[in-house]
């Protein structure tokens, strides 16, 4: 798995955001949530760091967690779309798939999308941009893999991390043991470069 996507993916979808223009702000995002015990304990440490980030989540943990979802937005967040139900856009119909994007967004109401794992074809990617900013992601943190190291997991980001970066992190369980690790110190870094943890806006 790429840290980084390679130039000619980005070609290949001309109507996704791999990056934001070049600035001092770096845009963190959380996907799959909210989930409980963790969605928690990243707004805090966002409200630690005054950093704003944006939150891919799924439809159905919003529904399952409302006060976690009104958590992220009160304190000042972004929400994107991420699914209802985590689809993999490759092998599914045209149809369902946007079926399973908009039931999600019955529920969290925002023009933001990003696809699961990164998987969508171009088909799926040019009906959803007629409606949606489509995100995904210029850094990898890989915060939800068995085979990284919280170590490693920090090194993933602040190596390749500069102005304009978006950076993908998990609301996740499973990316938790790395998270509690690579966050606190990936915020640290980003301020110590001069540079602002933002949401997605003005797009
Ligand atoms: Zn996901």
């Amino acid at each position: 798995m790429y840290i980084r996507p390679p130039q000619w993916i980005q070609r290949l979808f001309p109507s996704i955001i791999w990056t934001m223009p070049e600035s001092n702000h770096v845009y963190l995002t959380f996907d799959d949530g909210p989930t409980p015990g963790v969605t928690e304990w990243i707004v805090d440490c966002l409200a630690e760091y005054d950093a704003h980030a944006t939150f891919f989540c799924l439809g159905k943990n919003a529904e399952q967690h409302p006060h976690l979802f009104r958590m992220i937005g009160e304190a000042g967040h972004r929400i994107g779309n991420h699914t209802y139900s985590h689809q993999k856009g490759w092998g599914m119909s045209l149809e369902r798939y946007i079926e399973d994007v908009d039931f999600a967004n019955d529920i969290l109401h925002t023009d933001l999308f990003r696809a699961p794992y990164g998987r969508i074809t171009p088909a799926q990617a040019r009906r959803l941009s007629e409606r949606y900013h489509m995100i995904l992601w210029d850094i990898l943190s890989r915060d939800y893999s068995q085979w990284v190291t919280p170590r490693q997991c920090l090194h993933n980001v602040t190596r390749h991390v500069q102005g304009g970066s978006i950076v993908v992190f998990h609301d996740s369980v499973k990316a938790f043991r790395n998270l509690r690790y690579a966050l606190p110190r990936t915020l640290q870094y980003i301020k110590d470069q001069g540079l602002i943890c933002s949401s997605i806006d003005n797009l």
